[in-house]
């Protein structure tokens, strides 16, 4: 596609769609992962806040699904990475969560930068929710790593963050 005249994916975007819809599935699994770990433990609140990410990760993965179809490309499956989190503190698993969440920034910055250079006008203004949507994610995964880290091991503190987790 050469200037957007019409609505069909350049090879590029295609890949690039599928690639990103990927890792919304990967992401969408670690959070499956970390919930699984956290929930066989006593914090099963902050378990349920990563089962919630799971869905949530599962819907951005979604949004690719239907736009790829919308586009009239085709949507291409890939093997999930296994997630093995099996011995992990509250503090871990979230910065582990974080990790995910830079890493999605990026993919997400580099999918807009390639639809830019294609000129595919429709791709940005898709992206342009995702773009929104790490910051906010960023910003309130980061949060939880920081009170995780002021709390420490004070075991009452600790089942507050815990029970606030569980009301996502
Ligand atoms: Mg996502």
């Amino acid at each position: 596609m050469i200037g957007g005249n019409d609505m069909r994916l350049s090879q590029k975007i295609e890949e690039g769609l599928n690639l990103q819809m990927h890792h919304e599935f990967d992401a969408a699994y670690t959070y499956l992962g970390l919930a699984a770990a956290l929930d066989a433990t006593v914090f099963t609140g902050f378990g349920h806040w990563m089962r919630k990410q799971y869905e949530e990760e599962l819907t951005h993965a979604m949004k690719f699904y239907h736009f790829i179809n919308e586009r009239h490309g085709k949507v291409c499956l890939q093997n999930l990475i296994k997630p093995d989190f099996t011995t992990t503190t509250p503090l871990q698993a979230f910065e582990k969560a974080y990790q995910t969440e830079l890493d999605n920034t990026q993919n997400i910055h580099r999918l807009y930068a390639l639809s830019v250079e294609e000129k595919d006008y429709a791709t940005q203004e898709f992206l342009h929710y995702f773009i929104k949507e790490q910051v906010e994610e960023e910003s309130s995964v980061q949060m939880i790593v920081d009170q995780l880290k002021f709390v420490g091991d004070r075991p009452a503190a600790l089942f507050s963050l815990d029970q606030r987790a569980g009301q996502r």
